[in-house]
């Protein structure tokens, strides 16, 4: 269930689904999700969903992790990006093998600890993980991305994120206005946030503190 040949089932269907980026299309292939994922659910995780993590949280859906990784590369490869959301540590292990250095955070202490941990047995050492509250950005307030995506809805963008873009740098979120969720591209320019929406979406919320 875990082979090769499921696997490329989900890669054709991300193609069905328009994901054209050959880049991103090599690494989803290649990038074991069925270990990000309970053993209990293995065999179901090269399924195009979302699946249940614990702690109330899930796995993002094959599709969403393409599309967003997809967007992030629209300019080309860039040296940085920092993750809001490690979750199970799919999406950042996906972003590690495309961006020269990864960080990446994360609210909840049980799921950042396990996402270390698998990171470190799959050998991918360009990622720095926190525990930490993402509304407040990467803990060093000094750093700057040239990417930040952010893996649960919000209802407005952290002034610490902005903060933390460089200018000419894009930030991709799920946005909740209270009825539906929109991922949102939004660039940073001299003159201020310019927002663009992608397509809806669908993601757990962002919240504030530590867990
Ligand atoms: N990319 C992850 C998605 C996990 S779901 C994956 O594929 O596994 C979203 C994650 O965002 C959850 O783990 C949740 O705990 C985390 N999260 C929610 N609010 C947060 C915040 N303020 N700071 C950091 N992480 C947050």
């Amino acid at each position: 269930m875990t082979s090769q040949r499921t696997r490329d089932r989900m890669l054709d269907r991300l193609r069905g689904l328009g994901v054209v980026n050959n880049q991103v299309l090599d690494v989803m292939r290649i990038v074991p999700r069925h270990l990000f994922v309970d053993e209990a659910l293995s065999h179901r995780a090269y399924e195009d969903t979302a699946l249940p993590i614990g702690y109330s949280q899930t796995i993002s859906q094959p599709y969403t992790v393409a599309k967003m990784t997809q967007c992030l590369l629209s300019e080309g490869v860039p040296n940085s990006i920092l993750e809001i959301g490690t979750g199970c540590g799919y999406q950042t292990a996906v972003l590690a093998s495309i961006f020269p250095q990864v960080y990446s955070v994360e609210r909840i202490a049980a799921l950042h600890k396990q996402a270390k941990q698998r990171l470190s047995e799959l050998g991918i050492y360009n990622v720095q993980l926190r525990h930490t509250d993402g509304n407040m950005g990467w803990p060093n307030p000094s750093y700057q991305f040239d990417r930040i995506i952010m893996t649960a809805a919000c209802s407005e963008v952290p002034e610490a994120l902005a903060h933390q873009l460089v200018n000419g740098g894009i930030m991709l979120l799920p946005f909740d206005d209270g009825n539906d969720q929109t991922l949102m591209q939004i660039t940073k320019t001299p003159n201020g946030l310019i927002s663009e929406a992608v397509e809806k979406v669908s993601f757990v919320p962002l919240l504030s503190g530590l867990g």
